[in-house]
């Protein structure tokens, strides 16, 4: 029986779910990571070294990918500081100082390495030279890349299968790494509902609370917890009666999912007979099996920027062609559309060059401009993964025309030094652009000329059009998929797609919302790709609506002006029809 009193707290849910057990408190801000030093927390003096040494040589793995990127953007005087990182990174009187000190003291190779590069730190603070004494920062950003990769490695395999992380903030890295240990659940201070990390969480079928404020301080390692990713609450040492009301919304809950199983072999098509065109995003391998099986659909989003986040670099046009390879032949007939490299500012710079607004920065197919021979790379590994006719490319944050005109040259070159080798690729693969930036709806008609096809990607749609970041939890509030503007511009892209008969999909998180995928039916789009956790309750919606009731719901909705009146007609509409269904998905 648990004797601490329960106490619930708020933030937003960000992935369904519901999970029961123990936390996993991950302190990720190393530098105030507070050190374990009881003998029980230090391994044997062998593996703190081997654990040292690997640090160290992820750190140059990942110095040496940064600076080889920075070279295209930094001037000289800027590239040094890297140089002086690596160089540093390479002093094998330093790391044997390190060693030797790990041995003798019998301490963690964390501890030790802390200590000196303090020492280090003090004797360039105490120089007289100016230029010397600014060096202290370029420690400080290869100290942390070092500590951070130490207590990676260390944290991962200390997370114990089956625990809730209770975390200030995820990386999307993070997330992905944490998922290997069989994640029950995720709670953050700080994220948005349409983070990344939320994002992940969802295809990974992780309960997941987001924007909790201070849950990182809040729970102890010692407390139990429920995590409800429906109403987003995390409940801390709850009773045994919460306990119980709990296990019994989870029998519900699979209850329902088993229910859900019966349409999957029945048509997606609306009440009076409209067939919907509906796929799923898909972000794993491991999901690959579950939709051919239970779905049958095609791909409409593939986010390639997984296989980085996953290794922290580039991967080789060779490791991109087995994976693009792969997915081509287990989801064939149906398509994959592959959305090419769609990494941001933040996740490739390093402290020292961190931008102020990487939304507004470096990403997307501007980073695959900028580094062509990646960029090759990565078009060359679609095109030979391309021949059973079923692949399609997608390019990302696409802002002008130029990024289109350029983004062809770059194809074009890949596709003849292809046919220079005599490799086989689909002479007629389809390229679509993402609808995301405001200024790419305003200039649609000329895009959709130029494209097989527009992908509506609405969570950046969102956070360009309104001026709110998506990962913020300050103005999460602000974050509204149903504001007039959005749908405005939404109906203006679907349009221009009409006029220029190209089709138009939504694969942002706004199609797999139940009323909203009803409401974007109605407006015209030819296409759903829905988060594969939500696609049979989408189905069911479709299966549950009457097209033209849609039809008119949305010719109002796009006459108001408020959010509030979008919000409350659409409910209303939809509820007076299938009022009790959308409970159930909600
Ligand atoms: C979008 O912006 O809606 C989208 C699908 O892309 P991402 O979420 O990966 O930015
Ligand atoms: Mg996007």
């Amino acid at each position: 029986m648990n004797s601490k009193p329960e106490k619930i707290y708020k933030g937003i849910a960000a992935s369904k779910g519901i999970s029961i057990g123990k936390p996993f408190v991950y302190r990720a801000e190393v530098p105030s990571y507070k050190v374990d030093v009881s003998p029980a927390a230090i391994l044997s003096s062998d593996a703190e070294i081997s654990d040292y040494e690997s640090a160290v040589n992820q750190s140059v793995k990942e110095l040496n990918k940064i600076f080889s990127l920075a070279k295209e953007k930094l001037d000289e005087k800027n590239l040094q500081i890297f140089e002086a990182q690596l160089s540093f990174l390479y002093d094998n009187f330093f790391h044997s100082k390190v060693k030797d000190r790990i041995r003798s003291e019998n301490k963690q190779a964390f501890a030790v390495f802390k200590e000196e590069i303090q020492i280090l730190e003090n004797a360039i603070v105490a120089s007289n030279d100016e230029y010397i004494r600014d060096r202290v920062n370029d420690i400080e950003d290869m100290k942390n890349r070092v500590l951070r990769n130490l207590l990676k490695g260390r944290l991962v395999s200390k997370i114990t299968e089956n625990s809730i992380v209770i975390a200030r903030n995820l990386s999307p890295a993070d997330t992905i790494l944490f998922s290997n240990r069989n994640l029950l659940g995720i709670a953050t201070d700080l994220g948005g509902i349409n983070s990344h990390v939320a994002l992940i969480s969802r295809s990974l079928r992780i309960p997941a609370v987001v924007a909790m404020q201070e849950i990182s301080v809040n729970i102890a390692s010692d407390d139990f917890l429920i995590i409800d990713g429906y109403k987003g609450l995390v409940i801390k040492n709850p009773s045994e009666d919460t306990i119980i009301s709990y296990r019994e919304q989870i029998e519900k809950n699979n209850e329902l999912e088993r229910k859900l199983e019966e349409i999957e072999k029945l048509p997606t098509e609306t009440k009076d007979g409209k067939q919907v065109r509906l796929s799923t995003n898909l972000e794993f391998n491991n999901e690959v099996d579950y939709v051919v099986t239970h779905f049958g659909c095609d791909v409409g989003l593939y986010r390639t920027e997984h296989l980085f986040m996953e290794q922290g670099d580039f991967p080789s046009e060779e490791d991109q062609y087995k994976q693009y390879k792969f997915l081509a032949e287990h989801i064939y007939p149906k398509t994959v559309t592959i959305r090419t490299f769609d990494i941001g500012g933040d996740k490739i710079l390093p402290e020292s060059q961190k931008e102020l607004n990487p939304f507004l920065g470096w990403r997307g197919i501007r980073i695959c401009l900028d580094k062509k021979e990646t960029f090759l790379a990565q078009l060359r590994a679609i095109l030979k993964a391309s021949t059973g006719g079923n692949l399609k490319i997608m390019l990302p944050m696409i802002s002008g025309i130029e990024e289109v005109k350029k983004t062809y040259q770059y194809l074009e070159e890949a596709k003849s030094q292809l046919r220079s080798s005599n490799i086989r690729f689909d002479e007629k693969i389809q390229v679509g652009v993402m609808i995301e930036i405001p200024s790419a709806v305003i200039l649609a008609d000329e895009l959709a000329k130029m494209v097989d096809f527009f992908s509506i990607g609405t969570n950046d749609l969102v956070q360009y059009s309104l001026a709110v970041d998506r990962d913020s939890s300050l103005v999460c509030d602000m974050y509204e998929k149903f504001h007039p503007a959005v749908l405005r511009l939404i109906d203006m892209t679907v349009k221009s797609a009409a006029r220029n008969n190209i089709p138009v999909s939504v694969c942002g998180e706004m199609a797999s919302d139940p009323y909203a995928s009803l409401l974007l039916i109605g407006m015209g789009v030819t296409e759903l790709s829905v988060v594969s956790t939500q696609y049979l309750q989408i189905k069911r919606l479709i299966r549950l609506v009457n097209y033209e009731k849609s039809r008119e719901v949305a010719a109002k909705v796009l006459t108001m002006s408020t959010i509030n009146d979008v919000k409350t007609y659409i409910e209303d509409c939809f509820n007076k029809n299938i009022g009790e269904q959308l409970e159930a998905v909600n």
